[in-house]
């Protein structure tokens, strides 16, 4: 019983952070964003909410606001705060969504703030061991509302499709086709394209087609298929 509520008292300091992972800090990196043009007060407030410095490891605890990308193992990286917050965005610009795929779990930030704006998300990441950690740091914050595959995503999740929202963490060097099926009529979809130089796209899904538009320079990791 006292091991029970030690453990819980733990759990809620580490969300509630302090000194460089606190509200305040959360807070400057808001106004970061603001400046940096995130416009969408909705994605603006999560950002706000959700404590990013559980997702990386403790000894980076206190760097875990800054801008930047920062290593989550296995050779990944959790995405800087503009780039997830500008995805985001993107995502929703069209309107409310309820049912969005996201391949890259990795740490399973970008997954809590998908999953605290929309319905229900479907989340695909090929190495076991960063999807087992997301789900705990999910766990952690109570966000109930997410299905996991440990898979390629390459392969989407067809049992569940279509999507209305698809979002993708990591860059092919093309589109895989599999997602663009999987996509609603009206749906749409953020990825990360290219090898050398990656371009940031948004794919709408037409009652006839695709609109494919190319957003801004971007640089993720690799698209790399099959499971680790
Ligand atoms: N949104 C994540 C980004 C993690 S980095 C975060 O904020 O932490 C990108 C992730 O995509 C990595 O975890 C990598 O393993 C994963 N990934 C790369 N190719 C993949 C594929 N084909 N299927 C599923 N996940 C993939």
């Amino acid at each position: 019983m006292a091991v029970a509520i030690r453990g819980e008292i733990g759990v809620n300091e580490r969300l509630q952070g302090r000194g460089m992972t606190s509200g305040r800090t959360r807070a400057r990196m808001v106004d970061r964003l603001i400046k940096q043009g995130i416009e969408d007060n909705k994605v603006l407030a999560v950002m706000g909410e959700i404590p990013r410095h559980i997702f990386v490891d403790e000894a980076l605890a206190s760097r875990s606001y800054e801008d930047t990308a920062l290593p989550i193992g296995h050779n990944q990286t959790i995405s800087q705060p503009y780039i997830v917050a500008k995805m985001t965005e993107l995502l929703l610009e069209n309107g409310p969504l309820s049912k969005v795929l996201e391949i890259g779990t990795g740490c399973g930030y970008q997954t809590a703030i998908l999953a605290t704006l929309i319905e229900k998300i479907y989340s695909v990441e090929r190495i076991a061991p960063l999807l087992k950690t997301a789900k705990n740091n999910l766990w952690d914050l109570k966000i109930k509302n997410v299905s996991y595959q440990y898979s390629d995503g390459g392969w989407g999740w067809s049992e569940q499709a279509p999507f209305d929202g698809i979002l993708v963490s990591a860059a092919p060097a093309e589109i895989p086709e599999t997602l663009l099926r999987q996509m609603a009529i009206g749906g749409v979809m953020l990825i990360p394209v290219g090898s050398r130089h990656q371009q940031l796209h948004k794919v709408t899904r037409t009652e006839n087609g695709y609109d494919d538009e190319i957003l801004e320079p971007v640089s993720f990791v690799p698209f790399l298929s099959g499971k680790k």
